[in-house]
C-alpha cells in the first residue's frame, strides 16, 4: 500500500489530513498516512507555550504566539469553505479573532474530521532521504517521549513545517555592552513584563507594529520604533 508522511500538524498539516479524511468519507481509497509531529498538541503556531529557547526534550522550542495576540486578518478570510466559524462556536463570533478562539476553531475542525490517529505526537523528524533504488522516502524521526530514533519508508512526504518559527537575529556593533534585555520576537510572550520600561522594537512589519502596540497598551514608558526600509504604513501614534 501507497504510505504517505506528513511532517507538522499545525493547521496546513491538518488540513491535508482532513483532505485525505473526505476523500476517504466519499469511499476513494487513500494511502496509509502517518503525521508526525514534534509538540504534544496539534495547532501548530496556534498554541502558547510559556517556554522559550528548549522544551522539556531539548527541542527548540517552535511556538512564537504571545498573550493577548489577535489575528491580524478578518476571520472571513482565513474560514474554511467547509466548516465556518459560526458553525464551530454555534453563534456569529467578530472578524477579528483572538489567539485562543482561532485555536479553538483549528483544533475542533480537526477533531471533527477524526485525523487524530494519524499524528504521532512528540516525534521529530530529523532527516529525509530519498532512496533512489527504491523509490521511496526513508524518514528518520525521533520518538521524544521513550527518547528513541526510529526509520520508515514512505512514498511520498509531505513537509509542512511551517516557516515562523526560526529567529533571524542580526548583530548590531556594540550590542554585546547594551544592558537591557534583547529578545526577539519569537521569544516574546507578555508585554507586562515591559511595564514602566523603554523599548526600542527593531524592524517594521506585523510584529514589530504588533507587538509594540502591546507595550504601550501594557504600560511601557516609551516605544522607539527602528526600521531600515519605509514602515508598512503604520501610523504610529506619538511615543
Ligand atoms: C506571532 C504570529 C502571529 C501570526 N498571526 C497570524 C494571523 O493573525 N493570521 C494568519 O493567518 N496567520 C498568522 N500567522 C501565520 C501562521 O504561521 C499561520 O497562521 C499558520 O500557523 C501556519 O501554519 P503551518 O501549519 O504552515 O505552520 P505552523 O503553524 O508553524 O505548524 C508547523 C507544525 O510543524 C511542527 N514541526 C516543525 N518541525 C517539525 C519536525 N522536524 N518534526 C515534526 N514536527 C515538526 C511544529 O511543531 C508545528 O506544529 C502568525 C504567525 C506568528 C508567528
Amino acid at each position: 500500500m501507497t504510505r504517505v508522511a506528513v511532517i507538522g500538524a499545525g493547521p496546513s498539516g491538518i488540513s491535508i489530513l482532513h483532505a485525505f479524511k473526505s476523500a476517504k468519507d466519499k469511499g476513494i481509497t487513500i494511502p496509509d498516512i502517518v503525521c508526525f509531529e514534534k509538540q504534544n498538541t496539534w495547532g501548530g503556531l496556534w498554541n502558547i507555550t510559556w517556554r522559550t529557547g528548549l522544551d522539556e526534550y531539548g527541542e527548540p522550542v517552535h511556538g512564537s504566539m504571545y498573550r493577548h495576540l489577535w489575528s491580524n486578518g478578518p476571520k472571513e478570510c482565513l474560514e474554511f469553505a467547509d466548516y465556518s466559524f459560526e458553525e464551530h462556536f454555534g453563534k456569529p463570533v467578530p472578524s477579528y479573532p483572538p489567539r485562543e478562539v482561532l485555536a479553538d476553531y483549528l483544533c475542533g475542525r480537526a477533531e471533527k474530521s477524526g485525523i487524530r490517529h494519524w499524528i504521532r505526537f512528540r516525534h521529530a523528524a530529523r532527516w529525509i532521504e530519498y532512496q533512489q533504488g527504491q523509490k521511496v522516502f526513508s524518514v528518520i524521526v525521533h520518538d521524544l517521549v521513550n527518547g528513541c530514533q526510529k526509520h520508515e519508508l514512505f512514498d511520498y512526504v509531505i513537509v509542512a513545517t511551517g516557516h515562523f518559527s526560526t529567529p533571524n537575529v542580526p548583530e548590531f556593533d556594540g550590542i554585546e555592552t547594551f544592558p537591557g534585555r534583547v529578545l526577539h520576537a519569537h521569544d516574546f510572550r507578555n508585554a507586562q513584563e515591559f511595564t514602566n520600561q523603554d523599548v526600542l522594537i527593531i524592524g517594521s512589519s506585523y510584529s514589530a507594529e504588533d507587538i509594540g502596540s502591546q507595550c504601550w497598551k501594557y504600560g511601557a514608558r516609551s516605544i522607539t520604533a527602528s526600521y531600515r526600509t519605509n514602515p508598512m504604513n503604520f501610523d504610529w501614534p506619538e511615543n
